[in-house]
């Protein structure tokens, strides 16, 4: 394997297991310069992206190089010197004026994300409306900025992006700016290094839009932070949009300035919750639509009830499951949708059983409603059933702890440990409940198989 193989295998094996962004950000320029037996070569664009790969990434890196090359390798860096001048920074997207190539990729909004193919269900309608507007009047509408929050992989960026792609569509003079917070970081570093940070804000100025996704990164990074907060008040005083994401309402998010989060939420918060059932169905039946595949109702249905909680998550298995097909050259059936999933779920932990059913199970047994259990009351009935809920979940699927409460009430993956934790000790005390639990247990999954 020369070095070219080997590296594009290790960043295969990257790409899978971390954020797209933060992929894009941090693995897209580096390259392998040389490779011998006991070396490889990595070139990095600046001396703070070597630093941040070494603290951030390097054990990631190794077990890349480990899992792909047949003998041990020591990793070493070079730095590019580069020429490249912090004027360039504004990623100004324009149709007329053609980018270069490498910018282009990392700062040019995808085309991909647009308003046609997002699916509207009623987890999302709220944020997709929001979106609307604001690409229709930017900068003219109460919804100034808007923030749009939720957990990973539930569309976020692509409706930051559709924003970005409906406004030039609409007139290519106008300047958007997309970038996520953790590129704005690194280009204000990299801004400060060479002495230029007030170009660096300057350069920002002059935009129609402006799209910042996945802002909870600001977190702790003050000086960031403060550079944001000057850029955010002039374009917002001029009537700019200005349009962010964050993986939590801002009022949840440390580290932040106050007056950072009061900006964040001056204007519109809105939220996008797990999409349910029939509106996963949609979007992987529109994805393979648009892929022009045609895969049998019951694999989908399988696919979208097996991962909830993670359109992305979803959308991998569907992309896996097709490989696997056109290796194997097998039609796509169950079978094969089976197979995918034991291997990206795990092979023991795997069962049919989705969150969803399960949820439904229990609300049928003790008689309470869907609403509740998902909702927010706290009374000991309604809590006993939703912490069975998700100690079943735990027991039963192989969903983690985080899918499991993003799907039972948006809870996070503390409240699923106490969950459990709170019906085993139930279970220990009380021998009644104990056997109740083993009898819901078979139950559920005698049903599924029957
Ligand atoms: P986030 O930024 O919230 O982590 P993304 O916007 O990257 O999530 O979405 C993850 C994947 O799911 C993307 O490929 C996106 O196109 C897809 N996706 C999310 N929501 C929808 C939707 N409503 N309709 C179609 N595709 C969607
Ligand atoms: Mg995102």
């Amino acid at each position: 394997m020369n070095k070219d193989e080997l590296w594009d295998k290790c960043l295969l094996y990257i790409k899978d297991r971390i954020q797209e962004q933060a992929f894009e950000t941090w693995f897209d320029e580096v390259i392998a310069t040389n490779l011998d037996n006991e070396i490889i070569t990595l070139q990095v664009p600046n001396q703070f992206h070597y630093e941040w790969l070494e603290s951030k990434y390097r054990h990631l890196i190794d077990n890349a190089l480990k899992e792909n090359s047949q003998h041990p390798l020591i990793v070493n860096y070079s730095v590019v010197i580069s020429d490249k001048s912090v004027d360039e920074i504004p990623k100004l997207i324009s149709k007329t004026k053609p980018i270069p190539r490498g910018y282009q990729r990392k700062s040019q909004l995808n085309s991909r994300y647009i308003f046609d193919n997002f699916i509207e269900g009623k987890s999302n309608q709220f944020a997709k409306a929001a979106a609307l507007s604001v690409a229709d009047t930017p900068g003219q509408n109460p919804y100034n900025p808007l923030l749009i929050y939720s957990s990973p992989g539930l569309g976020k960026t692509h409706l930051l992006q559709a924003i970005g792609n409906k406004l030039i569509n609409q007139n290519s003079d106008m300047r958007v700016v997309y970038l996520t917070s953790e590129k704005f970081m690194l280009d204000f570093i990299s801004s400060i290094q060479k002495n230029q940070s007030t170009n660096f804000i300057n350069s920002y100025r002059n935009v129609d839009m402006l799209l910042i996704d996945d802002v909870q990164f600001f977190q702790s990074k003050e000086q960031t932070q403060e550079q944001f907060f000057h850029l955010f008040n002039d374009l917002f005083q001029k009537g700019k949009q200005i349009v962010l994401t964050t993986d939590r309402h801002p009022s949840e998010m440390k580290g932040l300035k106050d007056r950072l989060i009061s900006r964040f939420q001056s204007g519109l918060v809105v939220d996008i919750q797990p999409p349910d059932l029939e509106t996963r169905i949609a979007i992987l039946t529109k994805k393979a639509e648009d892929d022009g595949l045609e895969i049998p109702y019951d694999v989908t249905e399988f696919i979208a009830e097996a991962i909830v909680g993670d359109i992305r998550a979803m959308e991998g298995a569907l992309v896996k499951l097709l490989a696997l097909s056109s290796l194997r050259r097998e039609d796509i059936t169950m079978n094969l949708a089976r197979q995918v999933l034991k291997n990206l779920l795990g092979e023991n932990s795997y069962t049919d059983l989705s969150i969803d059913k399960i949820v439904k199970y229990v609300c049928r047994k003790m008689k309470i409603s869907e609403r509740q259990i998902l909702g927010k009351s706290r009374t000991m009935e309604v809590a006993l059933a939703r912490q069975l809920a998700m100690f079943l979940s735990k027991e039963l699927t192989s969903a983690s702890l985080a899918n499991i409460g993003i799907h039972i009430g948006g809870r996070d993956h503390s409240t699923v440990i106490h969950a459990c934790k709170n019906i085993d000790k139930k279970a220990i005390e009380d021998n009644e409940f104990q056997k109740k639990i083993v009898v819901m247990k078979n139950e559920i999954a005698g049903k599924e198989n029957a």
